[in-house]
């Protein structure tokens, strides 16, 4: 099964997403834990939540994914800060925990001038103190593309993130396209190349999402401007390549260009068309 979704407003809550995504064409959807910049997350909805996981056994929605807000920065050379920022970490698992089995993304942060090892070292601690055995939601690292000073922006950064957290089987990675391509990975002219490197250093087996933007910005300008699909310097051929690639066709794909919902329909027309 094509697993393709967009990036959904929660304000009305799962059920209300689950609804949409159908309406679409969607089945699957990624959608904020709380606002994008922070703050108090709504209390759960029990209620939404029994309806929303009957409806999606009923309708075929087999995974969802949630997005951290992307100002959490467990790296940073703030300690308060990062106190927050596991805090709200935590909290968003807990919150996730009542969708069991599902994902929670998130970037891996900026280290902000204390070098990439330094926020490397603070990312795999905060992980260690948050992940616990009988968690069934997987966090995934998303891949950067390095703009300013993010950690995550290569292959062997996310690896060693890996490699310091103890129960890594909960963790995974999430591959947005615009982003690896800004950052110098060329999925559009050597794809199998990319992947072959993505094996080596990480494992396709840790890969669980894909991100599929296109981007605004030529091949490594670590710029992260994300354009719908067709629009940007990836193209639909390379699109139709990465959806239909044997090792990543039966990932679930997020749109996550701001688009209206008939924008996101049209876009999820497309790729199913390119669908093979
Ligand atoms: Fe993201
Ligand atoms: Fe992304
Ligand atoms: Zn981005």
């Amino acid at each position: 099964m094509f697993k393709i979704g967009c990036h959904l407003s929660a304000s009305k809550g799962f059920l209300a997403m689950g609804k949409t995504s159908i309406s679409i064409g969607a089945n699957t959807f990624q959608f904020f834990t709380r606002n994008p910049r922070g703050g108090a997350a709504k209390e759960l909805d029990t209620a939404d939540i029994s309806a929303f996981l009957d409806y999606s056994r009923d309708n075929g929605i087999d995974v969802i994914l949630a997005h951290a807000p992307y100002t959490l920065n467990i790296c940073s050379a703030d300690a308060g800060i990062r106190e927050f920022a596991k805090n709200t970490f935590i909290d968003d698992i807990r919150r996730m925990e009542a969708v069991p089995g599902n994902l929670y993304n998130f970037h891996p942060g900026s280290h902000v001038g204390q070098g990439a090892e330094t926020g490397i070292k603070m990312i795999a601690d905060t992980l260690n103190e948050i992940i616990y055995p009988e968690m069934t939601t997987t966090i995934l690292l998303e891949t950067m593309s390095g703009k300013g000073s993010e950690v995550g922006r290569s292959f062997e950064e996310i690896r060693e993130i890996l490699d310091r957290v103890e129960l890594s089987d909960k963790l995974g990675v999430c591959l947005d396209t615009c982003h690896v391509y800004d950052a110098g990975y060329d999925i559009v002219n050597d794809l199998d190349g990319v992947l072959e490197a993505f094996d080596k250093v990480i494992g396709l087996d840790k890969l669980r999402a894909i991100h599929i933007n296109d981007s605004k910005n030529p091949f490594a300008s670590h710029k992260d401007r994300h354009e719908v699909i067709g629009g940007g310097s990836i193209g639909e051929e390379a699109f139709a390549r990465i959806i239909n690639h044997p090792e990543l066709r039966d990932l679930p794909f997020y749109l996550e260009t701001p688009n209206e919902l008939d924008g996101y329909a049209k876009e999820i027309e497309l790729l199913k068309s390119l669908r093979k």
